[in-house]
């Protein structure tokens, strides 16, 4: 079965990295086998579809005018005639025994350490699970105290149990407080249960992505150090211990875990690599960022701002900030309207 998809970012990624957008071409329309791409000459408006399964493309008419929405069904119908295969149906009893899991999990498992069974919260993560099944989008509104970080968290691991895939799921949130709980708190606790039960053989790792000034730049650490030693100042021997941690590799690079002041952040974070920087081959930073764009995690935590950043870095041709994701969950997704407003404005 093909590699079931939620963001419409990667479709367009796909297409692009197959060498089947050309210059100028956009996406107008998608379904879940095929895109219509529009290219305006300078006189006409040229249509071409490509089957996302076979990854073929093929034109299919021109127009003076843009499409109407009469023409977009049109379009749709041409598109259908053309696809070259039916997307293959999910096995019912492959399908039937994710939702089996899922439901034992809620009614047997969580109970065991000392959750109680909510049905509103089993039938959100059914709902979910179906969603992440049919790769259509979830809307999902939930009351206080139903348990939606649970139901997430456990539709998608055991989503990707049942469908083989190895793509992380991204988990955009709004506040800090939310990545906290995930990491410190949800995660480890469903991990930690699903091991005891062999639901599943590894923990669930995770990450968490922030912006660049959010790291330390080994280089920067190692000379704003050596100012600091130079100056010999007994006022600054706490802060040249935290970053001796640094620069010894003790501590990690993410300068919010360390009690460092804004200004002495601003010193050593990350900004631009220069060429020669001698220490681009250990640096700890990149090491970071290239395990990041691999599946080497089943989550990847991030705000809002960054995968909205990646929207933008996507379209502007630029290096994705994020690997290919299997699902994409927008938790605090009420904040997401206003956090693109400010970024597209
Ligand atoms: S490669 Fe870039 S981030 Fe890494 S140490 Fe050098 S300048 Fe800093």
């Amino acid at each position: 079965m093909n590699e079931k998809k939620l963001c419409m970012a990667d479709i367009q990624n796909k297409i692009y990295e197959a060498g089947l957008l050309r210059p100028e071409e956009k996406v107008v329309l998608i379904t879940p086998n095929c895109v219509l791409l529009e290219l305006y000459t300078g006189k006409t408006y040229s249509y071409r579809m490509v089957d996302l399964i076979t990854l073929k493309a093929k034109r299919l008419f021109s127009s003076q005018k843009p499409l109407s929405s009469s023409g977009y069904q049109k379009a749709i119908e041409k598109m259908l005639a053309q696809i070259s295969e039916v997307e293959e149906p999910i096995p019912a009893d492959k399908h039937n025994r994710a939702r089996e899991l899922l439901t034992y999990t809620f009614t047997d498992i969580l109970p065991k350490h000392g959750m109680t069974f909510r049905e509103n919260q089993l039938s959100l993560a059914l709902s979910m699970l179906d969603a992440m099944e049919e790769t259509k989008v979830a809307l999902c509104e939930a009351e206080v105290g139903t348990g939606k970080i649970h139901a997430y968290i456990l539709a998608a691991t055991i989503y990707r149990l049942f469908h083989g895939s190895s793509q992380p799921t991204i988990i955009s949130t709004s506040t800090i407080a939310l990545q906290k709980a995930l990491t410190e708190e949800y995660i480890p606790q469903i991990s930690n249960i699903l091991m005891e039960h062999r639901i599943i053989e590894k923990p669930l790792s995770f990450v968490v992505r922030k912006g660049k000034s959010h790291y330390a730049c080994d280089d920067r650490v190692r000379n704003y150090r050596s100012s600091i030693l130079n100056n010999g100042r007994e006022e600054d021997k706490e802060l040249i211990e935290t970053l001796d941690c640094l620069y010894t590799g003790a501590c990690s690079i993410d300068l919010d875990s360390l009690p460092l002041t804004d200004y002495v952040k601003g010193r050593i974070c990350v900004e631009r690599c220069h060429l020669n920087c001698d220490l681009s081959d250990i640096c700890r930073y990149r090491n970071f960022i290239l395990k990041s764009q691999t599946n080497a995690f089943y989550f990847q935590i991030a705000n809002h701002n960054l995968v909205l950043a990646d929207v933008l870095s996507q379209k502007g041709g630029r290096n994705r900030l994020f690997p290919t994701c299997g699902l994409m969950i927008f938790d605090e997704a009420h904040k997401l309207l206003d956090v693109a407003r400010q970024m597209y404005e």
